[in-house]
């Protein structure tokens, strides 16, 4: 029998990371076993299921390369159906009526009264539950409207569903929905449910705690494949330690037994990580596109400067395309901006212009000026003045790109060249002399 997963959103115009990572998780089940991913708009609640809303969700999969093998199944088309099968049920005696509420009648479907019922959870293991803690439940409104759980089953039943992969909060509504397989004679498919994602506190995360919704993440310039690997991750690991992964290695990789069952934290710096990782292992050429425009579109040239020798620097180190160009604009203007909390840290000590001065005087004289030799003048001067290299080397960096962070200094000053950082030394050691601005 060949593999048949879902994904079921409920279109809101927001799609929530957890909705998304269900998503991925049947889409790598299904590609891995060579079966099929279909696509399931439960989009019954016709005052969210907007056009927008369902476009949103389209776009958000489009993003992340989550293409599914069949026309996308909208289940409020599916109404008649799942009345005809609550119309089934009632004539089998499985579902009576029963007035509720303002006198309406409403369809309820009867639970087992006797025994245990249980499942063996594919991620959970098995869970069990008495019969006597269960409850009869509507799946017809009184004003004549299926209820989830009755279209939800129906649909998967229709579609012949093999494996139903989603999250937690369904472990519940499964012992229904079995009955419901059951009742309709239809075989009950595999149930996989994945873990919780928690903030630190170990509540569900929520837009409360931060981006909660992939649009916000694909906003904020993470890469869709940098989102896409670390959702794998919340309630999935390859076993050894390795967390960046290809598409084909997870495809090839992925399967439920690797599955964890317990909450998955939701980790902001491992996103921003990833994110980094991915842009580093992007193709030079894409990186330099990226690169050249942001520059461009801050009205920053690259001619005349060692563009590649920079970009072997900043590939490295960028976490977002989005820092491109105030994390590097000292390469590319003598005009670049000073962080004041850098200032105040490195550039407002005694002695700053001095030391700057004596560092400026020092490089002008050098033969060579290469990493080592700049390397070796600020050690030197470390020396002299019994403080060590790397009193030299911060104050030098933020003077000569307004910044305390970046590449290796001495990578920083080749790639300036000797020019550059002699004038820029000169410059900000006068301004601070004489108390202006930086
Ligand atoms: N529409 C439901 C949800 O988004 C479907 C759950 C399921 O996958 O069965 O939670």
């Amino acid at each position: 029998m060949s593999v048949r997963v879902r994904f079921a959103p409920s279109p809101t115009g927001n799609v929530h990371i957890g909705n998304i990572r269900a998503a991925i998780f049947n889409w790598l089940f299904a590609r891995h076993e060579g079966g099929a991913f279909l696509l399931r708009v439960e989009d019954t609640d016709r005052e969210r299921s907007t056009p927008e809303a369902i476009q949103t969700l389209l776009s958000c999969m489009a993003w992340l390369g989550l293409d599914y093998d069949e026309p996308e199944v909208y289940q409020s088309r599916n109404t008649a159906r799942h009345l005809a099968v609550a119309e089934d049920l009632l004539a089998r005696g499985l579902a009576y009526r029963e007035a509720k509420g303002g006198g309406g009648e409403c369809v309820i479907f009867r639970m087992p009264t006797e025994g245990r019922l249980e499942f063996a959870d594919l991620v959970k293991g098995v869970i069990r539950k008495k019969a006597e803690d269960t409850q009869d439940f509507v799946i017809v409104r009184s004003d004549g409207t299926p209820v989830f759980h009755l279209a939800n089953v129906v649909d998967d039943v229709d579609m012949a569903i093999t494996h139903v992969i989603r999250g937690d909060d369904h472990v519940e509504n499964t012992f229904k929905h079995i009955e419901l397989f059951k009742a309709m004679g239809a075989p009950i498919p595999h149930y996989a449910h994945l873990p919780m994602i928690v903030n630190n506190q170990g509540k569900p995360y929520s837009k409360r705690d931060g981006a909660a919704f992939v649009g916000e993440f694909r906003e904020q310039g993470y890469l869709p494949d940098a989102l896409f690997n670390f959702l794998l991750l919340l309630g999935w690991a390859t076993g050894d330690d390795r967390e960046v992964l290809t598409r084909e290695e997870m495809i090839r990789l992925f399967t439920l037994d690797r599955c964890k069952s317990s909450a998955a934290r939701f980790d902001i710096k491992k996103l921003i990580w990833m994110n980094g990782e991915y842009i580093r292992r992007q193709p030079r050429e894409v990186y330099a596109a990226e690169f050249v425009s942001r520059l461009n579109a801050a009205g920053l040239s690259a001619d005349g400067v060692d563009l590649d020798g920079i970009m072997d620097q900043m590939q490295v180190r960028t976490k977002f395309y989005s820092e491109i160009p105030a994390s590097c604009a000292y390469f590319f203007t003598d005009a670049y901006a000073f962080d004041p909390k850098g200032v105040e840290k490195r550039l407002k000590a005694d002695g700053v212009p001095e030391l700057l001065e004596d560092a400026a005087e020092r490089y002008a004289a050098l033969d060579v000026f290469d990493l080592q030799t700049t390397h070796d003048v600020l050690a030197a001067m470390g020396e002299a003045r019994g403080t060590g290299l790397g009193a030299m080397v911060h104050p030098v960096r933020v003077a000569v790109s307004g910044l305390t962070e970046g590449p290796g200094l001495f990578e920083m000053l080749a790639l300036l060249g000797r020019d550059r950082v002699c004038a820029r030394l000169r410059a900000v050691a006068r301004a601070l002399r004489d108390g202006l601005p930086l």
